[in-house]
């Protein structure tokens, strides 16, 4: 294990972790850097060419996030793999991809608390999370029949522009997202609303519960896709 050096906020974390983890280092021919992590085991990736510590800093977050034990996006896509239209729309891409999102939310004050800036938080992570133009290009259905795979975009780039850490300017986006179907706007956005406000420190299966939140999101999916024929 070749440990890269880090910063004293990025190693005081680490230590922090390493007393609920075993948490290990490997060099990749990457440029980025990625976590690998399966229960309490795992491994950070990382090019000892580019190394910064904020991406170090970025997958740490990850791991410290799992000790809270909250499930959205995997919880999503187990209670839906087997429904045939909601299995089409919600991929497990797209699940990773909301758990992505949900983690981000809930790791970035901690981040920023540990004394890094906004730009240090992703690759290219002050630009647009999606541009207006490709939104534009969503059309949901045609002929009356709805294409998953664009139901599948418009989620992830909701899900993306709400997720956004910097004040971005999505008021073109928001508007587009909304006339193309106001109600799948509504269930994604008061998902978000609702998870911006959950306490992941208290998780508790009456009052505060990550799968119910999980499962109304689900609830409110099924209810939308029910009168839809989807290809
Ligand atoms: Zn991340």
């Amino acid at each position: 294990m070749i440990l890269p050096i880090l910063d004293t906020a990025t190693n005081n974390l680490l230590e922090e972790l390493q007393k609920d983890f075993e948490i290990s280092f490997e060099t990749k021919n990457i440029n980025y850097c990625e976590v690998f992590q399966k229960n309490n085991i795992a491994t950070i990736y990382y090019n000892p060419e580019h190394i910064d510590t904020s991406t170090i800093a970025h997958e740490l977050l990850h791991i410290w996030l799992t000790k809270f034990n909250y499930s959205i996006g995997n919880h999503i896509f187990l209670s839906t793999k087997s429904d045939k239209k909601l299995s089409k729309v919600l991929n497990k891409f797209l699940c990773d991809y909301i758990t992505n999102c949900c983690d981000h939310y809930k790791m970035y004050p901690k981040f920023i608390e540990m004394g890094f800036s906004p730009d240090e938080f992703l690759k290219d992570s002050l630009e647009p999370k999606a541009s207006f133009k490709d939104v534009k290009r969503l059309k949901l259905k045609f002929w009356g029949i709805y294409n998953s795979k664009a139901i599948n975009v418009y989620i992830g780039s909701l899900f993306s522009i709400l997720a956004d850490h910097v004040e971005n300017d999505y008021t073109q986006h928001f508007l587009y997202l909304k006339k193309l179907d106001y109600d799948l706007y509504s269930i994604i956005s008061d998902f978000w609303n609702k998870w911006k406000i959950f306490d992941i420190k208290n998780i508790d299966a009456i009052y505060n519960s990550d799968l119910d939140l999980a499962n109304s999101f689900i609830d409110n999916m099924t209810e939308w896709v029910k009168t839809k024929k989807i290809v």
